[in-house]
């Protein structure tokens, strides 16, 4: 728990994100052990997502983003991740759900429209 907090707000956001398609998957799809085809493709572009993000360590919350690199197919799923897992993640991880809501608090506002990266 004290590593956790002690991790950037990136790193925490990538282990929140994570932890949220697997709640998805593990509860929507087949397979409760390990995730799906579809929901690991979801998860690594997450992953790839947020480390390339250009705005770095003052990132913005995603969903308040302006550039929003996803494209609209990947945006949508996680969308749908998001709105299914959001309030489970308040039961299942309330820790998390706890970070999250206060890291999202403080993150700082997007400064103005940066170049566009080309998402896939
Ligand atoms: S949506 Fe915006 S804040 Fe989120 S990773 Fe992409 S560029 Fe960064
Ligand atoms: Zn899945």
């Amino acid at each position: 728990m004290q590593m956790f907090l002690l991790k950037s707000r990136r790193e925490r956001e990538k282990i929140i994100v994570q932890t949220m398609i697997n709640l998805y998957c593990a509860g929507n799809h087949a397979n409760k052990t390990e995730l799906c085809e579809v929901c690991a493709d979801l998860a690594n572009y997450a992953e790839k997502r947020l480390l390339s993000c250009m705005y770095g360590d003052i990132k913005p919350v995603c969903k308040k983003c302006p550039v929003h690199c996803y494209s609209p197919q990947k945006r949508e799923q996680m969308r749908e991740v998001m709105r299914w897992s959001g309030p489970r993640m308040l039961q299942k991880k309330p820790f998390y759900a706890m970070v999250h809501f206060i890291d999202n608090l403080f993150a700082p506002k997007p400064i103005g429209k940066l170049v566009r990266r080309k998402s896939k």
